[in-house]
Formats: structure tokens, C-alpha cells, sequence
């Protein structure tokens, strides 16, 4: 389904001078994620695009393209820096690309929380956050080209969740200032609880113009490179500094045989070690040191990122969550894609070697510690050798039904079979008041089907 000429014509009449671009090429550009880190994505996606990209500059432009949005029923697709890996800011219909890059205005940094427009660069954000003496609470690994509001509508966790959690948990996130799409768009504040029902929804129900985010006090992180002989003792060495309540940032588990991937650390990350990158409080580092000889390991690289930076030497979190696999597709594209991969409590490393046995060559291993709703959580992301997409859903299969691992199925573009299994009804509920026509991201929820929507103008 495409949107007509002349109602797209009627629309841009409507919007005035909001900046809104037409040539082809760029709005094609603008119409992609990270999909392509799935084959079967980059089958399904791949040449999908929106008709017209708009950018709002303030919240009342926001207000202005959401009505014409509504009074013309045509798709919108929100996209902000478009680092997302499922296709979630791919248009399946045509319409509207709605970017939201120019709404980045840092309103107040405070103790513990900066409030923000929605378009504003984690980086950005990260540097005002430095200026006072702290950093962001955390923090995807594309902090350069993310947005905030793409991390909270398409984000689980990352750097930092070791410590504070998922982006859900605690007061990750403080409120959400929402616009709705119908011809009066409200402005909604959603705090405590009802921020689950835009988090992580795929901007499907509501644009997010604004959000108050946690800080936390500056650290100088030590970026370290430890190395063990064998992947079990680099689970188990992770493990213990989590369990220990080591004062780390982030405890990445990486396979040996990822080594080829990572050029730049060249020596630090030879093959016959297997890695975890962390950042460590520099008070922590003698405790991180005795605690990586007990288990039998040794540090090749330990430094603040001020001296990694002039050495031309990559950051940890360069080296975690995703980013891991993007440096394997840069290496050898078409040969990989990945899995998401969440362990049944209590962790035992013991089943992942007993995977790594089972699969051999086909699947490099990847681990990443981090804390859900409190507990430790362990993930793993790891790297699958490309052959089909019968053979992805057998590992899939068996990792499920013999291990009793959940999948985040990364090779999906909704919601529900990608992380959250089942529908939720509260983003639904939530749905029928910010998205009353069904006008947003069409295709990316189960849970709404075409007989909910109101009856267009
Ligand atoms: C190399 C790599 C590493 C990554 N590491 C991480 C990681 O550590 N943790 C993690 O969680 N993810 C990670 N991701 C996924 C992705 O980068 C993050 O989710 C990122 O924060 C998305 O931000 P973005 O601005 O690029 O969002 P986009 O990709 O532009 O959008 C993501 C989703 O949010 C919606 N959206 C965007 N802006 C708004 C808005 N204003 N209102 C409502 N909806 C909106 C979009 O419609 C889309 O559905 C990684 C991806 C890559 C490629």
C-alpha cells in the first residue's frame, strides 16, 4: 500500500515550512535500519521505503505533522538515528517517515537526571552529562548515531545495564512526553508504570517528544582486555566479578575465535585466548586483577579511554552487545548473522560449552552480564554461521526445547516474536488513545489488527 500524490501533496500543503524531502535516493536511505544483520530481514525489507521524510524542529511542528498525519490517514514510520537491528524504522506501507533528529534540544542536566528532546544524540547528551561531572546510567554501543528516544522505543539495555538493569527497570527512565496521532493531537506525560507502555513499542503507539533520563556520578572506566584459557573460565571469571559485586560497567565474554574480527587489537586479542572486555572502576582494578589470576587468566590491556583514543585503540563497549557482531559482518559479510539468547536460572556455563560442542564452527559464542529487574542476567549474542532459514529456526528449535533457553528472535519485525513472546495489552490499550487509526508503524504489532482502528475523517 502506497499513499496517493495527491494526498501526499495535500499533506506537505498542510505542514508548511517543516522541512520535508522527496528525492528518492534519500528518502530509500532513510528508510533502512541494521536489518541486514538478518538474511531473512534483508529478504523480507531490503528495497522497502516511505514516500516522503519529514523533520520536525519542535514539539508544535510535531503537533502539526501528527494532525495532517491523522486528517489524511497516511502511514507513519518514526526513525531516529536508525541504528535498529529488526527493521523497526522500515515503513511497510509507504507514507511518512517521520525523523526526528533535529528535535534535540538538552533542556536541564541535574543530579541524576537530564531531561532531553526525543532527537538528541546519546552522544550529546553523554558529553552535557560529562560537563557536570557525570555519564548516562547507560547507554546503547551506537551512542553516536542513536537517539534517545530510538534507545527507549527500540532499546532493551546495554552498557551500564551490568549495573542499573534493563532500560525498564527502577528510574532508567524518569517520564515520556508523548503526542498522539489524531486531527487534535494531546500531549501525554507517562510516568512510574505507564512508561512501559511506549518502551520499547516500536513507535507504534505515540511520537515521544521529550524524556527525563538517570545519570550517575563520572567514573574514569578502566577499558580492560583479560584473557583466559578457555571460554568456560571467562564465563566463570565474568560470574564471579558480578557476583562479587566487582564495580564494573561492563563484562563481555567473547570466544576466541572472534579474535580475527578484531584487528585494531591486534595482540591484545590473540587466538588463543579467550576475551572479556570490561570497564572497571579504577578502585576495583587490584581486586579485578587477583580475581582474573585466580582464574587462571592474565590482562593484556588496561587503560582509561583518554590514552585508548590516542593510541587509536578501540573502547570496551566497542567490543560488546552488538557491536561484537558488527565486527564480524564487517569482516566477513554474508557468512554470519546471530542469535539472542537468554539462559535458564541458575546460569551454568557448563550448557553453553555443551552448545559450543554441539554446534563447532557453526555458532562463535558471546556473552554479555547484565542485570534484569534486579537479578543477574546473563545473555549471550551469538555469532550463527549463515547456511538458510530452515537451519536458523532448528538451532533456534533446539536451543529452546533441549536447553531451555528463551530466543529474542532477531529475524523478526515484530514486537511480539522478537523479544516479548506475547502480546502486550497494555501498549495496546495505549494504542486505541495515541494511535487511534492505526496510522503508526503498520505491521509491527501482532496485537492490533485492522478492525480496531477508528474509521478515518
Ligand atoms: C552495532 C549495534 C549495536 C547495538 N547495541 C545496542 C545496545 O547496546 N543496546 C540496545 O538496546 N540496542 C542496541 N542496538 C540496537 C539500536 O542501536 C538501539 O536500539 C538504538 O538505541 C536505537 O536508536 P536509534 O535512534 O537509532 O533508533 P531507530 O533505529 O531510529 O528507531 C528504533 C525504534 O524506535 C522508534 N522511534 C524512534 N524515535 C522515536 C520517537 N521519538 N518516538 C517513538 N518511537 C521512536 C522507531 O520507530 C523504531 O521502531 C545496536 C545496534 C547496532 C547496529
Amino acid at each position: 500500500m502506497t499513499v496517493s500524490a495527491e494526498t501526499l501533496a495535500a499533506f506537505r500543503a498542510e505542514i508548511g515550512d517543516i522541512p520535508c524531502h522527496d528525492d528518492p535516493k534519500y528518502v530509500a536511505l532513510k528508510s533502512r535500519d541494521y536489518f541486514w544483520y538478518s538474511p531473512i530481514l534483508n529478504a523480507q525489507l531490503d528495497g522497502l521505503s516511505g514516500q516522503l521524510v519529514v523533520q520536525p524542529r519542535t514539539e508544535a511542528e510535531v503537533i502539526t505533522v501528527a494532525a495532517a498525519i491523522a486528517r489524511h490517514a497516511i502511514p507513519l514510520t518514526i526513525r531516529g538515528g536508525g541504528t535498529g537491528n529488526y527493521g523497526q524504522c522500515v515503513p511497510l506501507e509507504g507514507g511518512v517517515i517521520l525523523e526526528m533528529t533535529k528535535l534535540d534540544r538538552i533542556h536541564a542536566v541535574t543530579p541524576g537526571r537530564v531531561v532531553c528532546d526525543a532527537g538528541v544524540r546519546v552522544e550529546k547528551v553523554e558529553e552535557a552529562a560529562a560537563a557536570t561531572g557525570q555519564m548516562l546510567g547507560m547507554f546503547p554501543s551506537t551512542k553516536r548515531q542513536a537517539t534517545m528516544a530510538g534507545f527507549v522505543a527500540g532499546g532493551s539495555g546495554g552498557i551500564g545495564s551490568l549495573r542499573h538493569g534493563m532500560l525498564r527497570d527502577g528510574s532508567n527512565i524518569g517520564w515520556i512526553r508523548v503526542v498522539t496521532v489524531e486531527p487534535t493531537p494531546q500531549v501525554i506525560d507517562l510516568r512510574g508504570a505507564d512508561i512501559l507502555t511506549v518502551q520499547h513499542a516500536y513507535g507504534t503507539n505515540g511520537i515521544i517528544v521529550a524524556l527525563d533520563y538517570a545519570l550517575v556520578p563520572a567514573t574514569d572506566w578502566t577499558h580492560a582486555v583479560a584473557l583466559f584459557d578457555g571460554y568456560d573460565r571467562a564465563l566463570r571469571f565474568a560470574m564471579a566479578a558480578q557476583d562479587g559485586g566487582l564495580d564494573c560497567y561492563l563484562l563481555t565474554v567473547v570466544d576466541r575465535r572472534f579474535s580475527r574480527f578484531y584487528k585494531r587489537l591486534e595482540g591484545y586479542f590473540p587466538p588463543d585466548g579467550d576475551a572479556v572486555f570490561s570497564m572497571v572502576a579504577p578502585d576495583a582494578m587490584a581486586d579485578f586483577t587477583a580475581l582474573v589470576a585466580a582464574h587462571g587468566g592474565r590482562i593484556s590491556l588496561a587503560q582509561n579511554l583518554h590514552a585508548l583514543e590516542a593510541a587509536q585503540l578501540p573502547a570496551a563497549w566497542e567490543c560488546g552487545w552488538n557491536h561484537t557482531t558488527l565486527q564480524a559482518l564487517k569482516h566477513e559479510p554474508g557468512v554470519w548473522t546471530y542469535l539472542q539468547v537468554a539462559y535458564p536460572q541458575p546460569f551454568d556455563p557448563a550448557l553453553v560449552m555443551a552448545q559450543m560442542a554441539r554446534y563447532g564452527d557453526e555458532i562463535y559464542m558471546h556473552h554479555e552480564m547484565a542485570r534484569m529487574g534486579g537479578a543477574v542476567q546473563i545473555f549471550a549474542l551469538p555469532l550463527l554461521r549463515w547456511t538458510s532459514r530452515e537451519r536458523t529456526y532448528e538451532v533456534i528449535a533446539e536451543m529452546e526445547a533441549r536447553d531451555g533457553c528463551a530466543i529474542y528472535d532477531p529475524h523478526v519485525v515484530t514486537i511480539e516474536d522478537g523479544g516479548m513472546k506475547q502480546i502486550d495489552s497494555a501498549q495496546i490499550d495505549f494504542k486505541r488513545r495515541a494511535d487511534p487509526y492505526g496510522l503508526m508503524n503498520p505491521g509491527k504489532t501482532r496485537g492490533w489488527t485492522a478492525d480496531m482502528a477508528r474509521k478515518a475523517l
